[in-house]
């Protein structure tokens, strides 16, 4: 189990990322972190495995306190997988799936049938693919690799940083299948960040909703899905199905001409600018009925309504469906 109990995290002293986050995941549990970016989860995914110090509070691994373990037991007993895969490119994807089993001094023996057992499970025929340069393989199956490596040692726990959404589509969702089977098989509790709520929904045996470092809601997708908690969780689940693409911002919507011009010069109050994203975008509104957006110069140039963002991210869907189509 792992227990997160009154945990904050300030980069810079007095700004909480992460705010007195009371935290319970269970043991074999397919755990998500959703929410805009931002919203403290990838530092709260971090500050499980120590990449990143806490500022307050505890996090506890099997009652123990992660500070009282070994740093390198902790890292090596917690498997590991991010966005953009860092496998070593020169080197076959049998030695980079056994880095960790090497270092435990595993036999040569083990190791083999480890590897032969992880490819296969993830639909990665062993004899033709174990002795590959990682460097020869698609984005799919780096990402493949990846995930193998993180469960090579067997680790109890596997923390993952958006692992698919680096993906087209369809590896995407096979990848997703081939974990989620994998996981109810071995039995792993795995933590997951993504801002995809489709994924989430699809993937979580529980969801943690987060944002500006706390937690708006955590429950099983039914649960979330049939009792939001509150207006952030309602807009969150509307809007944060569609997987915006992480460099999208507010200069697209007015491109698209969902955006009413303004002429008054001043406008106390919150406003965002034309190169905010459009995740914050999202967020603003799942609290008000129009943003304010101004200038270079602090000038009112003209706001966005709920409305106008609505219909922004329905353009959004059509487009992505299409696509799949093709
Ligand atoms: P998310 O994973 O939800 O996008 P993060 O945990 O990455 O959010 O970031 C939360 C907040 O902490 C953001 O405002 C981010 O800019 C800030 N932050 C993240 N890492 C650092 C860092 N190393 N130094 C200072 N601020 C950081």
């Amino acid at each position: 189990m792992i227990l997160f109990e009154n945990v904050s995290k300030e980069y810079e002293k007095g700004k909480a990322v992460v705010s007195e986050l009371d935290l319970e995941i269970k043991d074999g549990e397919f755990f998500v972190l959703i929410g805009p970016s931002g919203s403290g989860k990838t530092t709260t995914l971090k500050m499980i495995n120590r990449l990143i110090p806490l500022t307050e509070g505890f996090i506890r691994i099997n009652d123990k306190p992660i500070s009282d373990y070994n740093l390198q037991e902790l890292r090596w007993n917690i498997g590991y997988v991010l966005q953009q895969i860092a496998l070593f490119p020169n080197m076959t994807v049998e030695e980079n799936i056994t880095v960790v089993p090497e270092m435990k001094k595993w036999s040569k023996a083990e190791m083999q049938q480890r590897v032969t057992e992880l490819l296969a499970s993830v639909g990665l025929d062993p004899d033709t693919y174990r002795n590959r340069k990682t460097a020869e393989l698609s984005g799919g199956e780096q990402q493949r690799v990846g995930v193998v490596r993180a469960l090579a040692a067997n680790p109890d726990i596997i923390l993952m940083d958006e692992p698919f959404s680096a993906l087209d589509p369809i590896s995407k969702s096979n990848l997703q299948r081939d974990v989620a089977k994998l996981q109810k098989k071995l039995n792993k509790t795995i933590v997951f960040v993504t801002h995809d709520m489709q994924e989430a929904l699809a993937l979580g045996d529980r969801i943690c909703l987060m944002n500006k470092g706390k937690i708006e809601q955590i429950g099983t997708p039914d649960e979330i899905r049939s009792h939001p908690k509150n207006d952030f969780v309602r807009n969150f689940l509307q809007t944060g199905t569609i997987a915006l693409k992480e460099d999208q911002t507010i200069q697209q919507v007015i491109a698209a001409g969902l955006f009413e011009p303004l002429e008054v010069t001043d406008e106390i109050g919150f406003y965002l600018v034309p190169e905010d994203t459009i995740d914050a975008l999202i967020v603003a509104l799942a609290e008000k009925e129009f943003v304010i957006i101004k200038g270079n110069e602090e000038n009112v140039i003209g706001r966005i309504t709920k409305q106008q963002l609505l219909t922004y991210l329905a353009q959004e869907i059509s487009v992505e469906q299409e696509s799949v189509v093709k």
